[in-house]
């Protein structure tokens, strides 16, 4: 599947160009790429025709669109159910995962990026957070990049730091029936030695740029965020997850909440981006939008683990840049088109709806905004990389090709995608779909094999989830400001879709 190695000029016949969510769709347009995988022009394709020999011409015969950024990721393979997790609010689901079977770090990347490639991603966002020691984390990182960089996936790996409050909030401690709550994860310490070995290695993992990830700031202590603005300091991007359920706010003790935290360390800015931002104020979003930290969308995990539909049409209004992410919460192959629907039904529930082209620009320049690649990727355009992706329309596209794509397209119609000119997915095929068939078995067989233990470890876990569970119903009301969202929150609850 993959084509001779570029020499010379690329160039690609489109039947319908979409070069950006903004622009309108250009009929039987051509794209010209150099040798260096960057797009020098776009235009008719007729002005293009003698640009690049015959043999490096290729026609992509149907709509075509810059490539996915996945902007919240994983890197799961497989859908939690094969795990045992079932779906449950984000706190009762943190416990559960930690029962889960502990799978090899470069197989599980190997799948979920094969995964990704076939929807139409060039580029993802991934935290990669473990609680084991710096030789073990040094490790799976390795392993997990060596994967990234075979299935020519582009990845910003942000490795996470927790130091405290695993389980139950910093405002519990001490209060009779409180889950146990172990401080495991690496002392903040450890972090620039960690850092600064996973950066020098990082030269051999073209395409694969190593950030941090605080995880989420309740989770965090002082020293930790300040071992991270340290290590931030020499040009590290930082991603997080921020406000993703209603617990979080008071999840601090002494009253404090995470994005002022977050603000007083420094932590918040251009090179930064956080993930959820379901309980975002209007106040925080503005500085947010200010600070140039970026947002991340992520509609169908904040629907399955009940933490509210994210109200983004607020954050566009506010001037934020906003990217979709996945999160690794696919139950069947990761789908990037339904995700974008997902976004659209989460904006109608939310009351703030949003338009297929404004989807479309979060899956793509929000998405190159979210991973620091502002000008690089995201578009078709000239300097820009040639990424892109192209559906297949078998039965036509109607009028507008963007609403057709939003709206009707799955992975299943992705027929080529290109990361830099070159073909990562070809005819439908992924460019390692027989490695990744050959892992997903590996892992399938282990999962197998653990089954038992799994069990065992899940039913101890169950007197933990209960204590939490009747911490949380205790402090919701006392802790969350009584407004709208908090009782949106429980009607929301109470339909059963937490
Ligand atoms: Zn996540």
């Amino acid at each position: 599947m993959t084509r001779p190695p570029a020499d010379g000029p690329l160039l690609l016949r489109c039947r319908t160009l979409v070069a950006d969510a903004a622009s309108a769709p250009l009929a039987d347009a051509g794209v010209l790429v150099d040798a260096t995988g960057t797009v020098t022009r776009v235009a008719p394709y007729a002005l293009l025709a003698d640009k690049a020999p015959a043999a490096r011409t290729e026609v992509l015969d149907g709509v075509v669109l810059p490539a996915f950024t996945d902007a919240h990721s994983h890197l799961r393979a497989l859908p939690l159910a094969e795990q045992d997790v079932a779906d449950a609010d984000l706190e009762s689901w943190v416990v559960r995962l930690t029962g889960a079977t502990a799978l090899d770090p470069g197989d599980d990347a190997l799948v979920a990026a094969d995964g990704l490639t076939a929807t139409g991603v060039t580029t993802v966002q991934a935290v990669h957070h473990t609680f084991a020691g710096p030789e073990e984390y040094t490790a799976s990182v390795t392993a997990v990049a060596r994967e990234l960089v075979l299935s020519g996936l582009r990845a910003q790996l942000a490795v996470g730091l927790t130091d405290q409050a695993e389980f139950s909030p910093e405002t519990a401690s001490g209060t009779r029936g409180t889950p146990a709550a172990p401080h495991r994860g690496l002392r903040p310490d450890r972090l620039p030695p960690l850092l600064a070995g996973l950066l020098r290695s990082a030269g051999r993992w073209p395409g694969v740029r190593i950030a941090l990830a605080p995880v989420a700031p309740q989770w965090c202590s002082d020293e930790a965020l300040d071992a991270l603005r340290r290590c931030a300091a020499d040009g590290v991007r930082l991603h997080t997850h921020l406000l993703e359920s209603p617990h979080q706010r008071g999840w601090l003790a002494d009253g404090d909440d995470p994005v002022a935290r977050l603000d007083r360390h420094r932590l918040l800015g251009p090179g930064t981006s956080a993930a959820h931002g379901v309980w975002l104020t209007d106040a925080e979003t503005a500085l947010l939008a200010e600070r140039g930290t970026a947002l991340v969308h992520c509609p169908t995990s904040n629907l399955r683990l009940g933490s509210g539909d994210a109200r983004v049409r607020s954050w566009l209004d506010a001037g934020a840049a906003v990217a979709l992410g996945l999160d690794s919460q696919h139950q069947g192959p990761p789908d990037m088109f339904a995700e974008m629907r997902a976004a659209l039904a989460a904006a109608e529930r939310a009351g703030g709806p949003l338009t297929s082209r404004e989807v479309l620009a979060m899956a793509t320049e929000g998405g190159a905004a979210a991973t620091g690649n502002t000008g690089r990727l995201g578009r078709i355009a000239p300097g820009h990389r040639a990424d892109l992706v192209c559906v297949a329309v078998p039965g036509g596209i109607g009028t507008d090709p963007v609403e057709h794509v939003v709206h009707e397209a799955t992975h299943r119609d992705v027929s080529d995608v290109l990361r830099a000119g070159r073909w990562l997915v070809g005819a439908g095929v992924t460019l390692r779909g027989a490695e990744a068939n050959a892992a997903r078995t590996r892992l399938r067989a282990a999962l197998f094999a653990d089954r038992a233990a799994r069990a065992r470890r899940m039913a101890a876990l169950a007197p933990t989830e209960a204590a939490l569970r009747a911490l949380l119903d205790d402090t919701n009301t006392r802790r969350l400001p009584p407004n709208d969202r908090t009782e949106r929150y429980a009607r929301t609850r109470d339909r059963g879709e937490a």
